[in-house]
């Protein structure tokens, strides 16, 4: 990743781990995080709590699923997903896959987010849409994933969990929180048997244009 040595963006997969876990969206160790490097990517191993996971625990592999080293832990079962989104996303260059439980009760309803509030736009579009029911780790659910995730940096698996995206690895973890926070909102909604007002296309690209350029200088 631009601006890292090897090393510290191991370091920083292990934040970023660790804070998706303290924040509760990592239920019986689920999840994973990746970043991309010139020859692959950078990923947590499989089922190693994160609390206990250092930055030498952290697989490289390409982006075929190979590993890039010998000896090392066996990468997250997710593999395939991670390595397909890079693949089919240049722009894309860190993944952060969470169990967060108000979003992945929408993901068992497969029950889209749609433009109920502007942040949305946040999340890349109009929508936060949930991807097509496979197993978990399968080269179907990588397809599916990929496939939702067009013109996005959020979705919602289906009977699973979610998949954010950033250019960073924190803003990969922002799009996680922020998904999550919608989930509640939009859950709340639904509780209290309201009829969200629902934004339309219009507005939501007038979103997305001022996030654009949100905080930048200049
Ligand atoms: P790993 O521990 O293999 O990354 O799997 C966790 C998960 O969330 C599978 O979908
Ligand atoms: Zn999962």
């Amino acid at each position: 990743m631009t601006g890292h040595d090897a090393g510290s963006l191991r370091a920083e997969i292990v934040r970023v781990a660790q804070a998706m876990d303290r924040a509760g969206f990592c239920p019986t160790k689920s999840g994973n995080v990746s970043a991309r490097t010139d020859e692959g990517l950078l990923i947590t191993p499989s089922g190693l709590p994160y609390a206990a996971t250092t930055p030498a625990d952290i697989v490289a592999i390409d982006l075929d699923g190979a590993p890039l080293a010998e000896g090392g832990l066996r990468p997250s079962s997710e593999w395939p997903f991670h390595t397909a989104i890079y693949r089919a996303r240049p722009e894309i260059r860190a993944i952060v896959h969470t169990h967060s439980p108000k979003a992945t009760a929408l993901a068992c309803a497969r029950r889209p987010i749609p433009a109920f509030h502007y942040m949305v736009a946040y999340c890349g579009g109009r929508d936060v849409r949930v991807a097509d029911y496979a197993t978990f780790g399968s080269a179907d659910l990588a397809g599916n994933a990929v496939r939702a995730l067009e013109g996005r940096k959020a979705v919602l698996l289906a009977n699973h969990g979610v998949i954010a995206l950033g250019a960073s690895l924190e803003g990969a973890l922002a799009i996680a929180g922020e998904v999550e926070n919608l989930a509640g909102q939009y859950l709340a909604l639904l509780a209290a048997g309201l009829e969200p007002v629902v934004l339309d296309d219009e507005e939501m690209d007038r979103v997305a244009a001022k996030f654009a350029g949100y905080g930048k200088v200049g």
